[in-house]
């Protein structure tokens, strides 16, 4: 049967595409060999999200006395906290299965496999379903690695995948890579009372990111009780009633080794051989404006494509481009100088465009400022007047990046994303007022001092 566009893989990229397609009128089917929602939903963004919000509940409750608020010692019953989150993605999932719906996006459910160009073989256990459409999108989405050695059994050695859905609270974790979802991870342990280390080869935790940041970051999180271990690559455990991870001359013991040490595209098996679409270290080449492979009418968006962050919302953002292409035949490129990128611990940090150390490797001649939390009214009065938000600009020229790391980075962070992506001179953007006393005036003073002046 033939459809305007086949999607395989019903996760960020690909429910996106499929629910953007309603607006150009085309017929849609969307292959997926579980429920729709993707990695995002049902083992990432979302489940991720509600144990960090468990520990801060936890958190606000263990400190309500520092308010006048007396209550009990808190305890966590487990259990339901699991059951709270599964209650949220299946809420999420069904949410999604009624938009996709709605939209006359036919949903099938089964093994999708490239079989040519604009061909799609569907495999559900019986017989084959055979698809063909005017454009595919390939957007299957990426899984857990581990390291040599770290073989995952789901018990002792575990992925997120397994760490979303602990049914108790393990005693001790050690995290093996202090990238993003380690650092959530361990800020959500640590809140919850479990003993945690985290272990990164590179010399800082959240590679990449602003050095400032991931120091506050660490420094906060070890105030509350994690131990890092900064440059240290881990050698093969050893395995008995505890976990013991050897490194040089030293080890730790745990209940539990969690791994999170990036993520591979799934781009095997899916019949990647039967169409001209080159691969880049195992992800899929794009033409970045329109996200067409080297294979005319095919298309691949999300965690597959080569060299774009694997994040849910640039997901979307790629399925948008691609479906735009397909219905116009125009370019609508996605704008990655301007996505933000945010790490949800406590505290959150927040980046978008680029880190002062990128700037100046770029050869940009920029000025940075930085205004801390400490003096905002409206942090002090949470209780949370900790980190700061910094504004890199050109001399002379546009704003070209921004951190933010504190209480509600993760929001903070999209008038920034605005400056960025509308390339703002900073006294364009000092120029409106924020209200006060709210959490977003450390942004408009950073701006104000970016723009030469100061205030507070
Ligand atoms: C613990 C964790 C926390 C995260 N937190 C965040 C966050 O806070 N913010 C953020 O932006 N990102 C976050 N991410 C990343 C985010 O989940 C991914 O970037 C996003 O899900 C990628 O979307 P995708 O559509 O490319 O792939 P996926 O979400 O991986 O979806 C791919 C889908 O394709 C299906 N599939 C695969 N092969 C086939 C096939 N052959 N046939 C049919 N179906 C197939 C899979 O079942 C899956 O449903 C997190 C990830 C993890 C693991």
């Amino acid at each position: 049967m033939l459809h305007d566009i086949v999607i395989v893989g019903g996760g960020p990229g690909g429910y996106a595409s499929a629910l953007y397609a309603h607006n150009f009128g085309l017929s849609v089917a969307l292959v997926e060999m579980e429920r729709p929602g993707g990695t995002c939903l049902i083992r990432g963004c979302i489940p991720a999200k509600h144990w960090l919000h468990v520990a801060d509940v936890f958190s606000t409750v263990s400190h309500a006395a520092e308010f006048g608020v007396v209550t009990e010692h808190p305890t966590l019953d487990w259990p339901a906290a699991l059951a709270r989150k599964n209650k949220t993605v299946d809420g999420l999932v069904r949410g999604l299965a009624g938009l996709l719906k709605q939209k006359d996006v036919e949903v099938i459910t089964g093994v999708g496999k490239l079989a040519g160009p604009g061909k799609v073989e569907v495999f559900m256990g019986g017989p084959t379903r055979a698809l063909e459409g005017g454009a595919v999108i390939l957007a299957t989405g990426s899984h857990t690695r581990t390291i040599p050695g770290y073989e995952i059994d789901g018990r002792r050695i575990v992925t997120s995948d397994h760490a979303l859905d602990w049914g108790e609270r393990p005693r001790s974790v050690a995290i093996i890579g202090g990238g993003v979802i380690g650092c959530e991870f361990a800020s959500f342990l640590i809140d919850l009372g479990v003993e945690v280390h985290v272990f990164e080869v590179m010399d800082q935790i959240l590679p990449g990111s602003d050095t400032e940041a991931a120091h506050h970051l660490q420094r906060q999180l070890e105030k509350r009780g994690v131990r890092f271990h900064i440059g240290v690559a881990v050698e093969a455990p050893v395995v008995g009633p505890l976990v013991k991870l050897p490194f040089g001359d030293q080890s730790v013991e745990v209940d539990v080794v969690l791994v999170c040490v990036g993520r591979g595209p799934n781009t095997e098996e899916v019949g990647l051989e039967t169409v001209s679409a080159v691969l880049d270290d195992e992800f899929v080449k794009v033409d970045r404006a329109t996200m067409e492979t080297d294979q005319r009418g095919l298309y691949a968006v999300g965690d597959i494509v080569a060299g774009t962050p694997q994040l849910a919302h640039v997901g979307f953002a790629e399925g948008i481009a691609a479906v735009t292409h397909i219905a116009t035949g125009s370019a609508q490129p996605v704008n990655y100088r301007a996505v933000p990128r945010v790490t949800y611990s406590h505290p959150e940090v927040a980046e978008v465009g680029l880190s002062e150390a990128e700037a100046v490797e770029q050869g940009l001649d920029v000025a940075v400022v930085k205004h801390s939390f400490a003096g905002i009214g409206r942090a002090i009065i949470i209780g949370d007047n900790y980190g700061f938000a910094k504004v890199v600009s050109v001399k002379g020229g546009p704003i070209v990046g921004a951190t933010v790391v504190g209480p509600q980075a993760g929001e903070l962070i999209h008038e920034l994303m605005l400056a960025v992506g509308w390339e703002a001179l900073p006294e364009e953007a000092a120029a409106f007022v924020h209200s006060h006393p709210s959490l977003s005036e450390v942004v408009g003073e950073t701006l104000l001092s970016a723009a030469g002046r100061s205030l507070h």
